[in-house]
């Protein structure tokens, strides 16, 4: 197997949540349907959709700013420290963002540090009823060789 190093993952997930404006009633109706089982893990999410979560829902949620005023890639630095380790991100297909780079940057850093990623329903529908949801777990994590500048 190639070079590679494993990221453990706990029984408890942290799991970054973000809605663009179109969708955040879809991930409200979606959390409000999982309630049970994401009050069971630690939750992240942007400025406005963590705000909505708490103040609809009553879950606690660790508030980065806002995505257009960087909380994307507050999220994005923390999956490559190992931080965030599960992400449902519910992005507009529909509309151009102002911070569409940010988007773009978030979605390259779950491919790359391997995460568990949800952008509709259906894919988070069949992730949090993941019976892996709720145990440990190894993440592979692929090691990247540079090259090494002269
Ligand atoms: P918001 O950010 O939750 O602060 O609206 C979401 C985003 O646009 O990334």
């Amino acid at each position: 197997m190639e070079e590679h190093h494993i990221q453990k993952m706990g029984k408890q997930k942290n799991i970054a949540l973000v809605a663009h404006d179109n969708r955040k009633i879809e991930l409200l109706e979606w959390a409000k349907f999982n309630l049970l089982t994401l009050s069971q893990h630690k939750l992240y999410g942007t400025g406005t959709t963590g705000g909505l979560l708490t103040e609809k829902l009553g879950l606690p949620v660790h508030r980065y700013k806002s995505g257009p005023l960087g909380g994307d890639q507050q999220i994005g630095a923390d999956i490559s420290e190992g931080v965030i380790d599960f992400m449902i991100f519910f992005w507009d297909p529909l509309q151009s963002q102002p911070h569409d780079v940010d988007v773009k940057a978030l979605l390259r850093l779950s491919v790359l540090y391997n995460i568990p990623v949800a952008c509709n329903r259906a894919t988070a529908d069949f992730l949090i009823s993941s019976p892996l949801l709720g145990n440990p777990y190894d993440r592979i994590i692929k090691d990247f060789q540079l090259p090494t500048k002269l």
